[in-house]
């Protein structure tokens, strides 16, 4: 494994970014920056020899200094909404910042997004920490984060969230990247995927999970069996006109223990490119990229727990106690689909 880095800018305050590069003796490849703990790209081979980006971003720091949509970040300390961004830890209510409408989105105006994390090289990988303090966007608890970064020889990249409190909190990490496997900025209609699950959490407009559990089958956002997305993504159904498209949790079946199990399989027919994600995380949202200025060039599978997990007690929780260590793992598995 081949691990090298350059500086790629500095933000205002004078910090450091830099771009990292892990490169498998396939000619795979991974960049990374510290600014937000942000996957940058996934580079391989189109079989013709030709090489492509299967990530959607920017090709310059500055590029991530500006963008609002989460381009490949890290997200925390919340990953998506809080409903009224207030919740309460033993009796004691916490405001959160409001950064959509009345809610709090992604963890407000501090998230980690935005930061400039500390880094160390691995083996096989990069290490990104930060320090959250006590109050920041109004969560409790001073709280110390590391994303793990890692690639070995079969093209498969792990990313591994560790974080410590002292005091309780929520704490719920996801990586925002936008896949399109074809490598260009096509939309991903074509794109084939299944996800291994059978169940949504039904939204409100404002996309905050009312509390029940949808069951798929036979709606459009039935992908228990591998399907085109523009098969759905345009069928006319009255929430994906709302929500510009699938932006929906989808509930992972439970694995005996807390292993990684299966979440979904995302293929391009063009390509014949695949990419198989794997978590031990309990969900996984499926994002069409609605919002962003090319609507529909990007799918996010951001594997987290659910959305506005604070205000629901039958959601698993993700209360992370002084005792106790955030870990969880998602893997993600670049490959040629076997025909
Ligand atoms: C959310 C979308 C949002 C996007 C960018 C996704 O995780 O579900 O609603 O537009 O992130 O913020």
């Amino acid at each position: 494994m081949e691990i090298s880095h350059k500086r790629w800018g500095v933000n205002s305050s004078g910090e450091a970014i830099e771009l990292f590069r892990l490169t498998n003796s396939s000619g795979f490849f991974v960049e990374l920056t510290n600014l937000g703990a942000t996957w940058v790209s996934a580079v391989m081979s189109s079989g013709d020899g030709s090489t492509n980006n299967m990530l959607l971003g920017y090709e310059s720091a500055e590029g991530y200094m500006n963008d609002s949509y989460y381009m490949g970040s890290t997200v925390g300390r919340f990953a998506n909404r809080i409903h009224n961004a207030s919740f309460n830890i033993d009796g004691v209510g916490y405001l959160l910042d409001k950064n959509e409408g009345s809610n709090s989105n992604h963890g407000g105006l501090s998230g980690f997004h935005k930061k400039v994390w500390k880094w160390e090289k691995l083996s096989s990988g990069i290490r990104f920490s930060l320090f959250s303090p006590d109050g920041e966007g109004g969560y409790p608890g001073n709280v110390n984060i590391s994303v793990e970064y890692l690639l070995n020889e079969n093209n498969e990249f792990l990313i591994h969230y560790w974080g410590k409190t002292d005091r309780p909190t929520y704490l719920n990490m996801t990586n925002h990247a936008y896949f399109n496997l074809s490598g260009d900025k096509r939309k991903i209609t074509d794109h084939c995927l299944q996800v291994f699950s059978d169940i949504i959490l039904e939204t409100t407009p404002e996309y905050i999970p009312t509390g029940t559990f949808t069951k798929v089958a036979g709606s459009p956002f039935d992908f228990t069996q591998t399907k085109r997305i523009g098969d759905s993504l345009y069928s006319g159904n009255e929430q994906l006109r709302q929500n510009r498209g699938f932006n929906h949790c989808y509930v992972l079946k439970k694995s005996s223990s807390e292993e990684m199990r299966q979440a979904a399989r995302l293929s391009d027919p063009g390509t014949n490119r695949e990419l198989i994600i794997e978590t031990d995380l309990p969900g996984i949202l499926l994002y069409t990229a609605g919002y962003l200025p090319c609507p529909d060039t990007g799918v996010c599978l951001e594997t987290q727990f659910f959305p506005d997990t604070p205000s629901h007690a039958n959601f698993p929780s993700c209360l992370l106690l002084p005792e106790e260590e955030y870990c969880h793992r998602t893997l993600f598995k670049f490959n040629f689909k076997t025909l």
